[in-house]
């Protein structure tokens, strides 16, 4: 086995021309019969490392993985590339788990999926001394160690594989393993000298943005109206909130539903299959959702709450665009979720509250943070990146640095004069001037500093104010309502003038508002694109519904997105589109090309001027039985650009009769030509013959040849 393979059995199944980074390497690795473990983030691409050499090499590989719901997904999955496939776990009654096994036995499966519970009993082990196994894959292969949060103790007895099957090579596979997890993991593996892999953990096709955590709910709304129709997912930290919050967006006409570990397992499973079916498109939940899907065009994915450290939080905000397309990432933050999570771990009293609490802080900062976040993140696992990402809110609208000192005495001093006893809010809502009840009960309306920084907007006091508190100007009274209070430094800043510089940061959202009004005006281009991209979507779904599978299984967003740019009409233009393997251009290629075809033609009928669909108009008089005179004829133009138009939709792979059009003699004078130099040109061979033979029979004949020499090789 060798890479040149693997790179075809790549195209082949899956439809990509190259490998990720790091995919081959492991690949070959495994073609080398050696044990490794990868490390890859959610979305990386961990199963195309052992999904191709299962089917390039002879025999079976048993892929070991806990989540049951997932397999049925990946098999079909699997399936649908036309990859021979199947499962076995406690869902399949004796019949299936019978005719499974005959399959497996006549060495008809490439790819066996089973769950630990399966694989570690008698049967099983028996059932791989009886076939080719050709490696053993481990998903999920955190769950072997105790450390993390997912252990799962059947795994421990994985073990059995090296003790029984000595010669396999075994891949472990995972997107969450520190250093202690990864020593579990080759440990209690048995594993041999594993070549160990660490792909980088960047997902560029995630934009990140942290937004205030004030009026959410109206922020969200906002947000997925703008981005109608396409499929995310809201993480909040009670279950209640995810039930106020689905309520109050299906009441602003957003389809939601809710979904936490209280409902019954009837209720979840629905939720999830209206979810992964692009019946439902928004999920409100507690984390407990996205572990078991695969769905890979989740193209957003917001925190309504801060998650409670940044590998959760990294681990959520994977979820979304796992096909590689653009997705979106927007974190809520406010003090009061600090404060809550705070008390969540210190009431719990857990062993390692050192750690959870510093990990929050960690956090915390990030969502605090000045520079660029994805920065903040890979540093975070240890990673070392050179310059900005320009896919994160920073910089997508860096600060500025102004002399902030008059803005933080107005702060400090409405601190001072309230004497410490009001939250951010509230001293926002003084200092802007708020008319609100609260304000005039207290008399804050009488203060000096009453409306004193209305300039501002709410966002950009709450940025002044945690500036504030990073710089010690400010402290959060965590033990007392959170309340904002005074430190010995402010006094330098209210009192003597100390110069204090601050950032101004630009509001995504208020700036996106803005600019809406303006209203953004798509170029002609996009806006074909995107219709376009609508109509194959909802053909998907379509076609999905009669399959009874989830639409991203037939095509990911991310081919989609490819075949609304570049409108492939052919075979030839179709095979050319990432995750067009041989069997989807089977099943799919003639329905999702027409689709094209006729999206293309009725833009033109409606006058629009669209690269390539000249040529069609063509090839439809064509099919309609017209020759090139009267095609020309009827479309006002000349016959040779009509013989051009057939010519290169020849070229292209069309079913064409050229030769009906190029007279034999002249067809075997230019191919004796193009026998002695196949890279003659048209300019020759007209030369050669002295202006006797016609351009466009020159075209055409060349058309021909070259197919049929293509052919030959
Ligand atoms: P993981 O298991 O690491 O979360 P997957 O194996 O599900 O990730 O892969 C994520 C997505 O990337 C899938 O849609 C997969 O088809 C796609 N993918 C994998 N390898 C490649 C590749 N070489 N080129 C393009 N897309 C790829
Ligand atoms: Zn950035």
């Amino acid at each position: 086995m060798n890479l040149t393979e693997a790179k075809k059995a790549l195209k082949e199944y899956f439809g990509y021309d190259e490998f990720r980074p790091m995919q081959d390497q492991i690949i070959q690795a495994v073609y080398d019969q050696k044990d490794a473990i990868v490390l890859m983030p959610t979305g990386g691409g961990k199963s195309v490392c052992f999904q191709v050499p299962a089917v390039t090499m002879p025999g079976t590989c048993v892929v070991i993985s806990p989540l049951i719901a997932l397999m049925k997904d990946q098999v079909e999955g699997l399936l649908s590339n036309g990859i021979k496939a199947a499962y076995l776990n406690s869902t399949l009654g004796t019949m299936e788990f019978m005719a499974i096994e005959n399959d497996l036995l006549r060495g008809e499966i490439d790819l066996l999926y089973v769950s630990p519970e399966k694989a570690v009993s008698s049967d099983f082990i028996r059932l791989m001394q009886n076939i080719k196994v050709n490696l053993v894959a481990i998903d999920e292969a955190h769950c072997i160690s105790s450390w993390g949060h997912d252990f799962r103790p059947e795994y421990t007895r994985l073990n059995f594989i090296r003790k029984h099957f000595p010669k396999i090579p075994i891949i472990a596979l995972t997107a969450t393993a520190d250093k202690l997890t990864r020593k579990d993991i080759e440990q209690l593996l048995l594993m041999n000298e594993p070549e160990r892999f660490t792909a980088s953990f960047d997902r560029p096709n995630l934009s990140l943005t942290v937004r205030p955590g004030r009026q959410r709910k109206e922020q969200i709304i906002e947000f997925v109206r703008s981005n109608s129709g396409k499929a995310g997912i809201i993480y909040c930290l009670s279950r209640k909130q995810t039930e106020e919050l689905s309520s109050k967006l299906n009441g602003a006409g957003i389809k939601s539903a809710y979904y936490h570990a209280g409902l019954s397992s009837r209720m979840r499973s629905e939720v999830q299959e209206d979810f992964i079916n692009d019946n439902v498109p928004v999920i409100c939940a507690t984390i407990a959702f996205g572990m078991g899907i695969d769905k890979s065009n989740v193209r957003w994915v917001i925190h309504y709450n801060l998650p409670k450290n940044i590998e959760s939080y990294y681990q959520e905000i994977g979820r979304a665009g796992r096909d590689g397309a653009k997705a979106d990432t927007i974190l809520f933050y406010s003090y009061a979720d600090v404060t809550m999570l705070r008390d969540i771990i210190t009431k719990n009293r857990a062993e390692n509250e050192e750690i959870q609490l510093s990990k929050l802080e960690r956090m915390q900062q990030f969502a605090d943070a000045l520079i660029c976040r994805r920065k903040i993140l890979l540093n975070y696992f240890s990673e070392n990146t050179d310059g900005n990402c320009g896919n994160c809110d920073i910089c997508k609208n860096p600060p500025q640095i102004f002399d902030g000192t008059v803005v933080a005495q107005k702060a400090l001093s409405a601190i001072y004069r309230t004497r410490g006893k009001t939250g951010m809010t509230l001293l926002i809502d003084i200092l802007r001037g708020s008319r609100r009840r609260e304000i005039q009960e207290r008399g804050y309306d009488k203060i000096k500093t009453y409306g004193a920084g209305a300039e501002y907007s709410i966002y950009d006091w709450q940025t002044f104010i945690q500036q504030l508190i990073q710089l010690g100007l400010v402290e959060i009274a965590y033990d007392s309502h959170n309340h904002l209070r005074l430190t010995d430094a402010s006094e330098e800043v209210l009192f003597n003038n100390k110069k204090v510089e601050l950032v101004k940061m630009t509001a995504i959202m208020e700036h996106r508002t803005k600019s809406k009004e303006t209203t953004y005006k798509k170029t002609k281009r996009e806006r074909l694109r995107d219709a376009l991209f609508e109509r194959l979507r909802a053909l998907r779904k379509r076609l999905a519904q009669k399959k009874g599978v989830p639409p991203y299984l037939i095509f990911s967003d991310a081919s989609l997105e490819e075949m609304a740019a570049r409108r492939p009409t052919n075979i030839h233009d179709f095979m050319d589109i990432s995750g067009v393997g041989r069997k989807k251009l089977q099943d799919y290629g003639k329905v999702f090309m027409k689709e094209i075809h006729d999206y293309v033609l009725e833009q033109s009928g409606q006058g629009m001027r669209i690269k390539g669909s000249t040529h069609l108009i063509t090839y439809d008089y064509y099919k309609k039985g017209m020759n090139p005179e009267e095609i020309a004829e009827e479309r006002g133009m000349s016959p040779v650009t009509i013989y051009s138009h057939l010519a290169s939709l020849h070229d292209k792979g069309e079913d064409i009769d050229l030769m009906q059009y190029i007279p034999t003699r002249d067809f075997e004078n230019i191919q004796g030509l193009w026998q002695q130099n196949n890279k003659i040109s048209p300019k020759e061979i007209y030369e050669n013959n002295e202006g006797s033979l016609e351009y466009h029979v020159i075209r055409l004949s060349l058309s021909v040849l070259k197919r049929k020499g293509n052919m030959m090789f």
